[in-house]
């Protein structure tokens, strides 16, 4: 967000408070008027939810044509194919990095909390069968979802119809990122190899799509000051006080380790790796972090996250241009996290213990499974299930915790977008002093 939308970024903030008291406060009423409640769930569903949609929406609309015009344009702008070795390795190193740590944070949490021995049977009865149908759906594509291996990543890679897979299935599905990023490497891979003039000539082509959309995610975030509240607003009075109070020391172990992860771990990264402050650069992201909150998707926040690395922080449009892209797509470390403490939770909730040679494989398996997950809301659920039945845990299971997924789904979409960022801040540093090593040289 360029600096004269901080106003902006306030309101926004501003929103997402209001709607988080005003849905807290209705939680609150239909303790002693269930119908108010209830009427408030109607209006949400009715009123609120396609307001939060538009948003969402057009934030999903740019989605496609932004990551290709960006990502080639990041890697024609390298001007020199040799250069992009070197990033990619830094880029994927520092991903599983920052997902490994991610989840042993997670696992170390709730090994100390033991969240699952503190649920009561009863509780436990009740969310499995509120939610068991809901968890049926997850278990059914778990079983559609392929194991993680070498045909896998190519098949996601390079499906036989890119712009097949690229445009979606339906038109209530969103088209896979994967095989479109690996064409525009490709496309910004051949373009330094052209002469001078036509280089420039493809990189300006590029700049100019990327600018237009970018345009419109600025008019969607005009929109956001009125669409978050009413997201949030939605999610609080949804979930009921029975279900927080039920899962609250799992929900809130989470959603500590998760801001621990994004707060703590990369203000680290941002200490030890570059040279920006912590403090002045979560501020300058903070309408990018409750995007993801709001939208639950990593996907529909790349624009935003594109927008605020080139006005705001200033990295190189060709760093930006590579990195956060790839990082929508493959970073998920707050998705990782989840799913190791989800395992284990549910793990305990059956009584069934998991040990710490287990624990490690999980950590493994939660990174893979991490890469594979789409930056849409819920995305992670079928994963989960699969993880699930791997280390013998009922994958039913999973139902236990829906009740309060929506919400965690928030905050981990935030965690993600945050470590993409900061992903990217490392990576520009690191190109900063590549640059001068070299030309020192
Ligand atoms: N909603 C998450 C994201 O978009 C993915 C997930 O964990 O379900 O980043």
């Amino acid at each position: 967000m360029a600096a004269t939308n901080r106003p902006l970024a306030n309101r926004i903030l501003i929103g997402l408070v209001l709607g988080s008291v005003a849905g807290l406060a209705t939680l609150l009423l239909g303790r002693t008027s269930p119908g108010a409640l209830e009427f408030m769930r109607q209006v949400s569903t009715q009123v609120l939810d396609p307001v939060g949609q538009v948003f969402l929406r057009m934030l999903f609309f740019v989605v496609i044509p932004l990551v290709f015009a960006s990502l080639a344009a990041g890697v024609v702008q390298l001007g020199r194919l040799d250069k992009l070795g070197p990033l990619a390795g830094r880029t994927f190193t520092l991903f599983f990095l920052n997902m490994s740590i991610g989840v042993a944070l997670g696992l170390i949490m709730m090994n100390l909390l033991q969240p699952g021995g503190r649920l009561e049977p009863a509780a436990k009865e009740r969310l499995l069968q509120e939610f068991g149908g809901a968890a049926q759906k997850h278990i059914a594509n778990s079983a559609t979802t392929p194991q993680m291996n070498l045909a896998t990543l190519v098949e996601m890679f390079m499906p036989k119809n890119l712009f097949g897979a690229v445009v979606g299935h339906t038109n209530t599905t969103l088209g896979d990122v994967l095989p479109l990023i690996l064409f525009a490497i490709l496309v910004g891979a051949v373009g330094t190899q052209l002469a001078e003039e036509k280089r420039r000539k493809l990189q300006e082509t590029l700049e100019l799509v990327s600018e237009l959309m970018t345009g419109i995610v600025h008019f969607a975030l005009r929109l956001a000051p009125y669409a978050v509240p009413a997201m949030i607003y939605s999610v609080i009075v949804k979930i009921g006080v029975d279900i927080l109070l039920a899962l609250g020391v799992f929900a809130l172990g989470c959603i500590a380790v998760l801001l621990l992860h994004l707060f703590g771990t990369m203000s680290l990264w941002l200490k030890f790796w570059t040279d920006r402050r912590p403090r002045d650069f979560f501020r300058d992201i903070r309408a990018v972090l409750i995007t993801a909150f709001s939208t639950s998707s990593s996907n529909a926040t790349l624009p935003a996250a594109l927008d605020c690395a080139r006005e705001t922080l200033r990295f190189r449009p060709s760093v930006a241009g590579f990195v956060l892209p790839l990082g929508t797509t493959m970073n998920m470390s707050g998705t990782a996290l989840y799913e190791g403490c989800v395992v284990l939770f549910v793990a305990q909730v059956f009584g069934i213990e998991l040990s710490v040679a287990q624990q490690i494989t999980l950590l493994l398996l939660a990174v893979l499974s991490a890469v594979a997950v789409a930056g849409i809301p819920g995305a992670s659920l079928p994963l989960i299930a699969g993880l699930l039945a791997t280390f013998n845990v009922p994958p039913e299971g999973i139902g236990i915790v829906l009740g309060v997924d929506r919400l965690l789904d928030m905050v981990r979409t935030m965690t993600n977008v945050g470590s993409d960022i900061v992903t990217t801040a490392v990576v520009d540093a690191q190109e900063t002093r590549a640059e001068a090593r070299a030309a020192r040289r």
